[in-house]
This record gives C-alpha cells, structure tokens and sequence, in this order.
C-alpha cells in the first residue's frame, strides 16, 4: 500500500529493515547508543561493527533526537539512530517526544542528502508504546514533513503481519484527512 504527499511516496511494507535498498534506514536505539535487542541488534548484527565504532565515538542522543552513522556491510548508505521515549502511560510527553523522534529522523537524513528511507515501528517494542496510536504519530509526522525535506520515498517496515495492518490503516486516515476529507 502507498499513498503520495507532494513528491513524497509513504508505504508500509512487511519485512526485515536491515535488508532495505533505501538511502537510509533508521534505527529503534537507545539514549546511550549502546546497541540491544529488536531493530538495534539486528542492525549492529548485519551491519557489522563499524556501526557500533562510530555510535561509541558519538557516544549518545536524548530521546526525541536523531543521529548519523555509515551503514557499514548494509545496503543502505546511512543509519539514522533514533531515540523513541520509553512508553510510561502517555503522560510524560510521549507523543511530542515520538513526533520528535520521527522529524529528527528525517532531518538528520535530509542532511546527509537522502531522499529515501526506511523507517521500523519506533518505541512499539521494548519501549511498549501502543502501536495503533504510534503509527498515527509517525503517519501525520512523516506525511507533514516529509515533502518539505526533498524525500521521494518513506517506507515503513513492519516486521509482523498485525503491525503492518496497523500501520497501513494511520497510513488510509493520514492520507483520508490530507485529501479534505474521509
Ligand atoms: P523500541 O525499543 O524502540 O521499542 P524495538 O526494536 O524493541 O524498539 O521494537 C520496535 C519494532 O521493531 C517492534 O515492532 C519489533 O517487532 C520490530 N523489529 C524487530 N526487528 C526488526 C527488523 N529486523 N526489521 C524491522 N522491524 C523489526
């Protein structure tokens, strides 16, 4: 499923973002850069240790950032680390901190002069952030967004079926609410 905003071509796909032939692909990390389960480990693992070498010289990000490195053996040419919040009940500024997350994202790589990149579910895993109400945040963020940096494609890929279902309906309603109406 793809729907376009400006120039920009948003689409969810089900898959494995380490495989991702895109400009960049960005990472789920953690404030200390220091690598772990889920999307981070699967990087770092495929990736090689290069990654890691250049995320210990940076040596961390505040959540709601973004930060550069190489992609090392991957496909792509540059991993985005992003620091998603740690879900805690939706009142400690989750939301803004998760929007934040996903504009970083995307400047950081605009900066490096991608114009395609490959985004995983941020903070829905270990971080425990509702799915259905993270996908309507990076939805509306990238859709926003997006066109105004000089993307041509944003892929969101999920690595279960019942994400990719979430994912592809916040993606039906973004697109709903941009054309003026349901
Ligand atoms: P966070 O700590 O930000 O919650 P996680 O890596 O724990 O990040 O999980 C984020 C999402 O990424 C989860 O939905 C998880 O199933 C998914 N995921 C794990 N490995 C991969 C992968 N290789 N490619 C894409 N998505 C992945």
């Amino acid at each position: 499923m793809n729907r376009t905003f400006g120039g920009a071509t948003v689409s969810c796909v089900r898959g494995d973002i380490t495989e991702q032939r895109v400009d960049a692909i960005v990472n789920a990390a953690n404030a200390r850069l220091a690598g772990g389960g889920g999307v981070d480990g699967a990087i770092h693992r495929a990736g090689g240790p290069s990654i890691m070498e250049e995320c210990r010289t940076i040596g961390g990000c505040p959540t709601g950032q973004a930060v550069r490195t190489g992609a090392g053996d991957l496909p792509a040419d540059h991993v985005i680390h992003a620091v998603g919040p740690i879900w805690r009940g939706g009142e400690h500024g989750e939301a803004d901190l998760l929007a934040s997350a996903y504009e970083s994202s995307l400047a950081t790589a605009a900066d490096a002069g991608a114009r395609t990149i490959a985004f995983p579910s941020i903070s829905t895993g270990a971080y425990g952030y509702p799915t259905s109400d993270a996908a309507a945040i990076a939805m509306s963020t990238v859709a926003a967004l997006a066109p105004t940096l000089g993307f041509d494609k944003v892929r969101f890929v999920l690595f279960s079926e019942a994400d990719l279902q979430i994912y592809q309906q916040a993606l039906g309603r973004v697109a709903a609410s941009d054309a003026g109406g349901p």
